[in-house]
């Protein structure tokens, strides 16, 4: 059996000077109030361009939902169970439905609307489906074009956090609230355990721990090089 090996997707920072996407998901789920360890919070970075969420007054941006608590959140997690890939996190602040944004400038084959976000072109994800890369649920963002030229043809590929890293955290005495999942502070260096198992019907997912990320398989790391493709980076996972 070969070794796991996994790369880390995060934008090319020096070609996002040269184009702008400015928007959000379509609904967003709110912030939680946690009566528990009393912190209101949210997380940034995950995302489910496919599913229209029922319930959607229950989401930004309607006026009458701001902060959720507890019990709220959990019927809504309960609601969205059935539509978002098994064990998906489903966090305070994940984005649901198409991206909505302007966009403008000069689009790699993958741009960047957030440091956590990342479009395709849809030729680039075509093509790459076509090589067996498995990436099963892609968003059509609804954007509206301010540059030149025409409007490039995007998708949003849906990478649901499914993978826990392991590491060092700033504060390794605080603990995770076991009501609302929240624990304070950063990671300072994260790696994955050896036993780690790439889901099978993915090869893009999130980390589950640190929704932010995107983690690919080897395979597509190789798909990426041989392709040439512009707009990222890729740096390999330390495996513990
Ligand atoms: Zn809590």
């Amino acid at each position: 059996m070969s070794a796991l090996r996994v790369f880390r997707l995060s934008v090319d920072k020096d070609e996002r000077a040269r184009y702008g996407i400015d928007g959000v998901n379509a609904w967003t789920l709110p912030r939680v109030h946690c009566s528990a360890c009393g912190s209101t919070w949210a997380a940034t970075g995950e995302a489910y361009p496919t599913v229209v969420p029922p319930n959607v007054e229950r989401f930004i941006p309607s006026p009458s939902v701001k902060i959720l608590n507890l019990e709220s959140l959990s019927s809504i997690r309960q609601s969205l169970q059935e539509h978002v890939p098994e064990g998906s996190p489903i966090m305070p602040g994940a984005g649901f439905g198409p991206y909505v944004a302007t966009a403008r400038g000069k689009m790699p084959d993958l741009p960047w609307p957030e440091f956590w976000t990342m479009f395709m072109k849809r030729e680039v994800f075509e093509t790459l489906r076509d090589r067996g890369i498995k990436i099963p649920r892609v968003g059509t963002p609804q954007l509206t074009w301010r540059g030149r030229g025409g409007l490039p043809d995007l998708v949003e590929p849906e990478a649901p956090p499914l993978i826990d890293v392991v590491g060092d955290w700033s504060d390794p005495l605080s603990t995770r609230c076991t009501a609302c999942g929240r624990r304070s502070g950063w990671w300072q260096r994260w790696s994955l355990p050896a036993d780690t198992k790439f889901p099978a019907l993915y090869d893009i997912v999130r980390a589950r721990n640190a929704v932010s990320v995107y983690l690919i398989t080897e395979t597509f790391a190789e798909a990426f090089k041989e392709l040439e493709l512009t707009g990222f980076v890729l740096k390999p996972v330390a495996i513990e």
